[in-house]
């Protein structure tokens, strides 16, 4: 067996883990693949200007700037913030073939990607609302507090 470890700080959890950190429709996305309808999540239609965190680790994923309305019903980006904090893998599920976008650093399924997005990258990562967290630009000083307070519970 061949060890290939090239990013020390991934976080691995039991589904019964993320069972007890998530809520039911958090983990049903992020931990089991499902898919939120269209227009239901609090992003799609969501134009604050900052970062999208996951939902599960809190690695930072999209910008604001990258986002674009894609009618969709789904938050869409044009481009990850950082290339190596987004994984991807074929899925064919639902007689489909697609690439599944996930979060390189603790697995968890954010949506998929595809290739007709707007110039210059030319791709739509179509991403659930609940696998992501907003943080604003102008986040209030009280966020660092809910942050270390959401830390403990
Ligand atoms: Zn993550």
């Amino acid at each position: 067996m061949t060890l290939n470890i090239t990013m020390s700080d991934k976080i691995t959890k039991s589904k019964q883990e993320w069972r007890l950190e998530l809520t039911p429709e958090q983990y049903r996305v992020c931990r089991e693949k499902d898919t939120e309808r269209p227009f239901s999540g609090q992003y799609w239609n969501h134009h604050l200007k900052g970062r999208y965190r996951c939902v599960c680790c809190g690695e930072p994923l999209f910008s604001s700037e990258s986002k674009f309305d894609a009618g969709c019903g789904w938050p869409s980006f044009s481009a990850p913030l950082a290339a190596q904090s987004i994984a991807t893998e074929a899925d064919s599920s639902h007689n489909m073939q697609r690439t599944e976008v996930l979060c390189s650093k603790c697995g968890a399924h954010l949506g998929h990607v595809f290739t007709d997005g707007p110039q210059p990258t030319g791709l739509r990562y179509c991403i659930n609302s609940v696998a992501l967290e907003f943080q604003g630009d102008q986040a209030s000083p009280f966020q660092k507090i809910l942050d270390a307070k959401r830390g403990r519970e």
